[in-house]
């Protein structure tokens, strides 16, 4: 995240040398989180300037920060302007904490070491965390940020506990905290699942500055593998050849991101006036079905299925093939694409970090 000196820092530290004091002791924290690799410290010149002269020489960390922040300032500005959120660091009052255009006015007294570890990214399963950020490298590849790094701690929610976990995370902690989840949203016209409302519903009722969420543009993180992954796994397994003809149909803008690959789709679920029974009527209308005329009673009875599950686990098969390799972003469908330039926007927010490998 970019923690920005917000320019009433400068008459809040000339009112007392209370005041002043406290400045100098947040700077210093500010110092050691960017030592840390933690976070990118920012602010305009003239500011930084302006507190070099508060400063002194009475603290050599709060002075070499500011330093390093002039010195920085052209290779860190157009970051600075570009990300959707940052940490404006200045005189606020804390009851009036809240995210104004995604940009977190915080209480330079309320800087706490918490607040600046490195940002948690809050997901289903840690193995997303490491997908989400290949993502973005590859969205980032190439372009004036790709040698921005990301750094953040991996945070597994459970699945279906990840709402309470990101509770627990917002309420207990003072970190900064991003929660990612699927939408599991199987058909269009249909909501998101339960793990996705309850996240929003914690927002929606008790919010906090330094956290929020995104449900990614797809009913599942399956869904955002590139489908040539897929053939990379598989292509040569004779058990996958007819699975992989299938699957490539309904490889294709806004229908691709519904299909849940870990799940069978039944006979069962195509009857009545349901949204996804509907959808999928109407999609899978040319599939050759298990159960021909017959009709299912009962879910539970229903052994007839007309789309097969692509795999139990789809990114363990696959992502460990890919992982090292970039992608042709043009060999996505574009609302995909579009779904992995928003996790990349997104991460890039709010875990972007200083490069440690350059001279610190
Ligand atoms: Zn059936």
């Amino acid at each position: 995240m970019i923690f920005e000196l917000h320019s009433s820092l400068v008459g809040f530290a000339n009112a007392s040398i209370k005041n002043r004091n406290d400045v100098i002791e947040k700077l210093e924290l500010l110092w050691t989180a960017h030592r840390e690799g933690n976070h990118i410290i920012f602010s305009e010149i003239d500011i930084s300037e302006e507190l070099i002269g508060i400063v002194g020489d009475e603290s050599r960390s709060a002075k070499a920060l500011l330093i390093r922040i002039i010195n920085q300032y052209p290779k860190i500005a157009a970051l600075a302007y570009h990300v959707e959120r940052k940490v404006l660091v200045g005189d606020y009052n804390p009851l009036s904490m809240t995210m104004k255009s995604k940009v977190i006015e915080y209480p330079v007294g309320e800087i706490n070491s918490g607040l600046l570890q490195k940002s948690l990214v809050l997901v289903e399963n840690l193995t997303d965390a490491d997908f989400y950020h290949w993502v973005a490298t590859n969205i980032y590849n190439q372009t004036p940020f790709e040698s921005v790094n990301l750094s953040f701690e991996g945070y597994p929610g459970g699945g279906n506990t990840t709402a309470e976990a990101y509770e627990n995370l917002k309420f207990k902690t003072s970190r900064l905290c991003l929660c990612i989840v699927d939408s599991d949203i199987r058909a269009p016209k249909l909501q998101y699942g339960e793990t996705a409302a309850k996240v929003e519903k914690s927002d929606r009722l008790r919010p906090r500055a330094q956290a929020d969420f995104h449900v990614i543009g797809a009913c599942s993180i399956e869904n955002l593998i590139p489908f040539n992954a897929f053939e990379m796994a598989w292509g040569d397994d004779p058990n996958y050849k007819q699975k992989l003809i299938d699957y490539k149909e309904h490889h294709r803008e806004s229908h691709w991101r519904y299909l849940q690959l870990k799940k069978n789709i039944s006979c069962f679920e195509l009857h009545g006036p349901g949204a996804f029974a509907v959808y999928w009527r109407s999609a899978l209308a040319n599939t050759p079905s298990g159960c021909a005329d017959k009709i299912c009673s009962k879910k539970a009875e229903c052994k007839h299925n007309m789309l097969v599950q692509l795999s139990g686990s789809p990114l363990g098969a696959t992502f460990s093939l890919v992982k090292d390799k970039f992608v042709n972003l043009d060999e996505l469908v574009p609302d995909i694409r579009q779904a992995w330039e928003k996790i990349a926007s997104e991460l890039l927010s709010w875990c972007c970090a200083p490069n440690m490998s350059a001279a610190a």
